[in-house]
Formats: C-alpha cells, structure tokens, sequence
C-alpha cells in the first residue's frame, strides 16, 4: 500500500516506481549461463560484477526481497534439472538471525512458484558459527566451512537435489553442502546461483 503513495525508487537509477526497474532489470543482461566445477554442473544468471552485486546486497542486508523475482523473470530453467528438489544453502546461523529471513529460501521458493515441477526442502542447517565467506582465502573457506552443515533427514522424500545460493565463488561452500547430503545419501545434481564469480584464466 505504502508504495501506492511513496513508489520505491529503483535500486540501480533512482528513478521512481519499482524496487528494479526495466531499463535496468534489461542492462543487468540476465541470462542463464552454464558452467561446471568439482564435477557439478553450475548454472547462474550473471556474472559476478558491480550492479548484481549491488542488488545481490540490497536483498540480503537491506531486506528489499521484492527484488528477486523480477530477476528471474527473463530466465529460463535448465532442461536437464526438470523435477528436482532445491535446497537452499543457509547463511551462517548469525547472519541469518540478524536478518531474520533466508534468502536463498526466499529464492527457492520464488524459482518453485515459477516452475511447478520443482519443489523446496529445507535439508540444511548451520551447525556451527562460522565466519562470512567474504575475505577468506580458499584455504580459510575450506577450514571455515568444514562439519558446517548438518542434514535434516526425515523432512523429504527427495533424493535428486540442486543446492541453491546466491553467488558462487570458490565451490568451498557448495563442496560442504554436497559432503552433508551426499553423507545421506542424496544425489546432488549442481548449484543454481544469481551470480557466478569468474576465476581469472590462470586459475582454470
Ligand atoms: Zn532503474
């Protein structure tokens, strides 16, 4: 109702009317692209740069969730991840207090309400406190994220699942995700990400 009267800006232009707006929502160049790492395949709809990162942050520190369907709705679904169950990757358990909100949840659910044939199953937990991702070296990731998640079993009948996050860096944190339901006996099919962070060239 509030944004009846007082419409929000646009995140990226300033100019009134939606959370994102058109113009923008087309410069971002969403796209579903494809790539594979650990052996998993990872699809994602931007490069990691400035204005998703932008919007990225605006979701999760800000709360303007509004944002996250109309990121999706220029993109399509692999063909190959037809009836599968996706699992959010839980922040660490902190962060997700001081939000008070999920949003790889909230991005799940928005891919499921898009494409009926998939379904959401909440299978991960944080386990122990962990420190944010950003700022580690691959090494700190690792030891970072070792034993930090832990499977709700029992909550699903899935067995086929692609893990859920919002950027895909280093595969540390997918690479965690995966031991837990694997450990469970869960057939991890890959990651779906907003953004995908490019390794530089030598590292490929
Ligand atoms: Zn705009």
């Amino acid at each position: 109702m509030l944004d009846f009267f007082f419409p929000s800006p646009c995140l990226l232009c300033g100019k009134n009317g939606k959370p994102i707006c058109t113009n923008c929502l087309l410069r971002l160049q969403l796209q579903l692209g494809r790539t594979k790492s650990h052996g998993l395949e990872i699809f994602y709809l931007s490069i990691y740069q400035d204005e998703i990162a932008k919007v990225i942050t605006a979701i999760k520190d800000k709360g303007l969730t509004s944002l996250i369907i109309p990121l999706l709705q220029y993109c399509s679904w692999p063909d190959n991840w037809q009836s599968v169950t996706l699992v959010p990757i839980p922040s660490a358990r902190q962060a997700e207090i001081k939000r008070g909100f999920s949003h790889t949840q909230l991005l799940a659910k928005a891919l499921a309400s898009k494409h009926p044939n998939l379904k959401v199953a909440n299978l991960l937990r944080s386990k122990t406190r962990r420190l944010d991702q950003a700022g580690l070296s691959q090494k700190e990731r690792l030891d970072n994220l070792a034993g930090a998640f832990e499977c709700r079993t029992g909550s699903t009948s899935a067995s086929r699942v692609v893990l859920i996050d919002d950027v895909y860096t280093t595969g540390a944190t997918m690479a965690a995700a995966r031991q837990t339901l694997e450990s469970s006996g869960f057939e991890v099919f890959g990651c779906f990400v907003l953004a995908l962070v490019k390794a530089p060239k030598s590292a490929i």
